[in-house]
């Protein structure tokens, strides 16, 4: 007995012992042993898939990627693990867009992190349907007054490119050069999308779409068109009153295809749809990893959009 107690007093002096070098290494300079992996490597905790492949070109070698929304998740309504909540704690950054998930804005520390809404002028949220989502607070595209979509519009990620790569210089100023060299890349390679997108779509026999849920602001704003969502949420089902508005309008303006998203059930879309006399056809809004990669999907967006507007580039 005697000699298992002292071996359980010597096991508790180690355990104090290990934790309180490791906290001494922690408070080091720069990038300490808290979020970087064992060859000292910056961890980025990416919140959802375009900021994931943003912050790989961005970081590229010189961190280590993970994305907390996994493949085939819709982000909004994500709730964090508790292995989630540990990986944000103890990322060197985390890369996010406030206003798309309240359970990753109520985790993120301040200090370390990087909200990408900062990098750009962003537009209010959905003004066409408040009546759709009074006292769903919970819910996080009215919480922050601006819609959240930013990653919709090439231009816009070009910038938050630019500042992505400065906060990583700054973050870990060994590597500062790569990562101004690969952001200025990566912003060049969004120009030139947008640019596509602008030439695509500047002559069209109709300018106004109708979505599944209101993503496409970004888009409509940069390239002119007019979003109409059917829902604010991915989640809410339209109201009667709703759909027959949207139907009403998607008449109106002679509306041929009514967009659908993969990871919303195509149901609402197809009634409307059929009420109305148009087809459907899928638009990516990107909230999750695509078959291709970021660039690749705004790319078959563009080609459904000329198709169903009737654009001629
Ligand atoms: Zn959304």
């Amino acid at each position: 007995m005697m000699s298992g107690f002292s071996r359980l007093g010597a096991l508790g002096l180690l355990t104090a012992g290990a934790l309180l070098s490791a906290t001494a290494c922690g408070g080091g300079s720069g990038v300490s042993e808290v979020g970087a992996t064992s060859d000292g490597k910056p961890e980025v905790v990416a919140a959802f898939y375009p900021l994931q492949w943003l912050t790989e070109q961005v970081g590229g070698s010189d961190v280590q990627v993970t994305g907390l929304t996994a493949p085939g998740v819709e982000p909004h309504d994500l709730e964090l693990g508790i292995q989630q909540v540990t990986d944000l704690q103890n990322a060197a950054l985390t890369v996010y867009v406030k206003g798309v998930q309240p359970a990753v804005d109520d985790a993120v520390d301040q200090e370390k992190s990087f909200d990408a809404a900062t990098a750009v002028t962003t537009i209010p949220a959905g003004e066409g349907h408040e009546h759709e989502h009074e006292g769903e607070e919970e819910h996080g595209h009215d919480e922050v007054g601006y819609d959240p979509h930013l990653w919709l519009d090439p231009s816009r990620m070009a910038t938050v490119a630019g500042k992505l790569g400065e906060r990583l210089a700054a973050a870990d100023a060994a590597h500062a050069q790569a990562y101004r060299d690969r952001a200025a890349k990566t912003a060049a390679a969004l120009t030139t999308l947008d640019q596509e997108f602008t030439k695509g779509l500047t002559t069209c026999r109709s300018r106004t779409m109708v979505t599944a849920h209101e993503a496409f602001g970004y888009l409509a704003d940069r390239y002119k068109l007019k979003q109409v969502g059917i829902t604010l949420d991915p989640e809410t089902e339209p109201s009667p009153a709703r759909l027959s508005e949207v139907a009403k309008l998607a008449r109106a303006e002679g509306v041929t295809t009514i967009f659908t998203e993969a990871l919303v059930s195509p149901k609402v879309a197809e009634v409307l749809a059929n009420e109305v006399g148009a087809k459907t056809a899928v638009l990516d809004p990107l909230e999750s990893k695509p078959s291709g990669d970021y660039v690749s999907a705004m790319r078959d967006n563009l080609k459904t959009l000329q198709t169903a507007l009737g654009c001629t580039a």
